[in-house]
């Protein structure tokens, strides 16, 4: 239940006085639906009005603010021209302009012969001195009244910034008094203000140095909702650990059997990970644990080696994967292992239906399936497992908390691995995962080769048509991916058949075709036949982004690679250079090159390493942009900016574990208000894991 002080913030903002039907529709677009949004909506600059010279020292272009005696009314003689309203002082002239107006309201606003104080941008225009629409027309008396630092907000189209910032000034009138949430040391020590004087210095800065996302007032504010998200996730942490877990220990028999028939050595990283999670394991708490680790460092193998210490315990294991492609791969990567070892492997996706189905689960349901693979299609209803103790997410950052909280209904106790490949830097990882246990293979296996990356103008596509041929012939597979025309599969699918049509008429049936709108089992074929290298060349959209695997390609190309994400980039390139053979990755780029683009490309010819990859991208696109994208999973900030705010995200980190430690299902007065503080930025899901929700 949300707690009644905030009761006022979470209503509509039609509420509001003055605000209407179609005022209300406005703000939801730049806001949201409530008051409580408004709160979050920051000035992004100020407008000066401290500026007050005379008419005649009043240069061009500049704001000021000017008291004036109303001279004159010009009435325009067509709609084309404007209305004037002439002014003086003592230095000279200055013609109020404006378009479309109504003159007895202009009539009424600055009488004839009255003292009036104007504000606003002053154009030098022929000769004479001129204010167009004046965003203030006052009495002297009302001076007071406007702010000499005047907030500027984002605006959409018909929304003027004065109604806005009014209909602002309303929400944050309706603050209640907020209870003191944070650690009052923190507070002294940072010289943070309490809440409510924070939130409205943020929206009436009276220096430019508070409008700074470094000023204290918005460090603190990002401060709490920094706190809400990493008290929320250890909240969902903690009740996980709570359910009992279960101690599994084993000799390890199966695992050595398994590991003498890999045909490789694991690399120290994957001993150290397998390590750390059979630790876990043998835990009776519940484990809950991030495997990371760039595209290509092997953390499939140590998802499946982990499985068999659970196996070999008499229990069952599950491993979702994000999409159809990336399950079947997994599948087929695994199953001649588990084959060999005598284990009964499955695959459960969508797609499955019908008799098989159903013997599939009657399996699963008797125990006879120690491995089930699969997608969302595990979450089913009917899915019931006899006993499901271990279970791997490889979520690519694309499934959320709470659908981790669902899979682990799904047994009692389960103990959960939870893999992502790089692309997210450490403080991003916090805000989705928090304070979760973290293993990392920092390295790759051996006998990679490094990837030589190009970026070449596509006007010279004839030359890498020609080149690919050349590799092609002597053998090389290729990638070509084609551009990311729109959030649309549809488009994206167009463009690829228009590719792969090209190409086909240059190099003929070795050519293949795989995009989203494909029906399964066609995706599949083309796959098959890429893998076993019955076509050498795979045009394809960005569904082989994660995860696909295949050792002998050696060649990618990426058209339009400008329209591409840093992070996508690299996990697109990470389907190369996976096997002993040295590759490739040709980025074609359209002219003229933005900016950011430029500096993308530029990173991506530079390193290799995820980890710097992915720091770069937040660096170039900002936490907001990154953390906006939908389909990242990540979560998404209103206040907070972790480009300038990630030093405060460790120190929420810590205050929410020891919050926890001290006040589990936060009863203290500070445990109420921080329960305030969650429903505030609306993480109360979070609130159902307290005893006393
Ligand atoms: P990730 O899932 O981390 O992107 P994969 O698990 O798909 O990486 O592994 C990539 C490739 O490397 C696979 O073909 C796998 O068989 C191989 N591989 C994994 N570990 C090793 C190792 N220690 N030595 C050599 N090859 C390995
Ligand atoms: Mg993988």
């Amino acid at each position: 239940m949300r707690p009644e002080i905030l009761f006022p913030l979470f209503t509509e903002t039609s509420r509001l006085q003055g605000v209407g039907p179609r005022l209300s529709k406005l703000l939801e677009t730049v806001a949201g639906p409530h008051i409580v949004d408004l709160l979050w909506l920051l000035p992004s600059g100020v407008i000066d009005r401290r500026f007050s010279p005379q008419i005649a020292d009043a240069p061009h272009g500049v704001v000021c603010t000017i008291t004036v005696n109303v001279v004159e009314h010009r009435a325009p003689p067509n709609r084309r021209r404007p209305y004037v309203v002439l002014c003086s002082d003592e230095s000279g002239m200055l013609e109020l302009i404006f378009f479309n107006a109504k003159g007895d309201y202009l009539m009424q606003l600055l009488p004839l012969g009255t003292t009036r104080v104007v504000s606003g941008k002053v154009e030098h225009y022929n000769n004479s001195y001129q204010m167009p629409h004046p965003d203030h027309m006052i009495t002297p008396d009302q001076v007071e009244g406007i702010q000499a630092l005047e907030p500027i907000y984002p605006l959409t189209q018909g929304l003027l910034p004065k109604i806005l910032r009014r209909t602002i000034d309303g929400a944050i009138a309706r603050l209640p008094m907020m209870p003191e949430w944070s650690d009052t040391a923190l507070l002294a020590r940072e010289g943070w203000p309490p809440w409510n004087e924070s939130l409205r210095v943020a929206h009436a800065p009276a220096t430019h140095e508070a409008l700074s996302l470094l000023a204290p007032t918005r460090r603190r504010l990002a401060y709490d909702e920094l706190l809400a998200n990493q008290l929320a996730l250890a909240m969902v942490r903690q009740h996980q650990k709570r359910r009992k877990g279960r101690s599994i220990e084993c000799d390890g028999a199966l695992f050595e059997r398994a590991e003498k028939a890999l045909p490789y050595q694991l690399t120290g990283a994957q001993r150290m990970a397998l390590a750390e999670i059979s630790a876990d394991m043998a835990e009776s708490a519940r484990m809950l644990r991030l495997l990371q680790g760039d595209v290509g460092s092997g953390k499939t193998i140590v998802a499946f080696l982990a499985m068999l210490g659970a196996i070999e315990a008499g229990y069952q294991t599950a491993l979702m994967a994000p999409t159809e492609i990336l399950a079947r791969q997994h599948f087929q990567t695994i199953s001649p292992l588990a084959e060999a070892l005598g284990l009964r492997i499955a695959v459960l996706t969508g797609r499955d239906k019908g008799r098989a189905r159903e013997a599939l689960l009657a399996d699963l349901a008797a125990g006879e399936i120690h491995v089930l693979v699969g997608t969302h299609a595990l979450f089913q209803q009917d899915v019931n497992f006899h006993d499901l103790a271990f279970a791997v997410v490889d979520e690519q950052h694309r499934f959320g908390v709470h659908q981790r909280v669902a899979f682990s209904d799904k047994g009692a106790g389960i103990d959960m691995l939870v893999m992502t490949a790089t692309p997210i830097p450490r403080t991003l990882a916090m805000t989705a995962y928090g304070d979760l246990d973290v293993s990392r293979l920092t390295e790759k296996p051996p006998g990679r080769q490094p990837i030589t990356t190009r970026a070449i103008p596509a006007s010279r596509l004839d030359e890498v048509v020609a080149a690919v041929g050349r590799s092609v012939e002597n053998g090389a597979r290729a990638y070509w991916v084609c551009p990311l025309v729109e959030e649309s599969e549809l488009i994206d699918a167009a463009a690829a058949e228009e590719r792969h049509h090209h190409l086909a008429t240059i190099f003929g049936p070795r050519v293949g075709l795989v995009h989203g709108r494909m029906k399964p089992t066609e995706k599949d074929a083309v796959m098959e036949a890429f893998k076993s290298g019955e076509i050498d060349i795979l045009v394809a959209t960005t569904v082989i982004e994660v995860g696909v695997d295949v050792p002998e390609a050696t060649i990618m190309v990426i058209e339009h690679a400008e329209r591409f994400g840093l992070a996508q980039l690299h996990q697109l390139r990470g389907r190369v250079g996976r096997g002993v053979s040295a590759s490739s990755c040709l980025l074609l780029y359209h002219t003229p090159l933005g900016e950011t683009a430029r500096a993308r490309l530029k990173v991506l010819r530079e390193t290799e390493d995820g980890f710097r990859i992915a720091e770069e991208d937040l660096r170039l696109r900002g936490s907001g942009e990154v953390l906006g994208t939908r389909q990242s999973g990540l979560p998404s900030f209103r206040v907070a900016d972790l480009t300038v705010h990630g030093d405060l995200l460790e120190i929420a980190r810590d205050d929410a574990r020891l919050i926890l430690n001290r006040d589990p299902d936060l009863v203290s007065e500070r445990g109420q208000a921080l329960r305030v503080l969650l429903y505030l930025f609306e993480r109360d899901a979070a609130v159902q894991f307290l005893k006393s929700g």
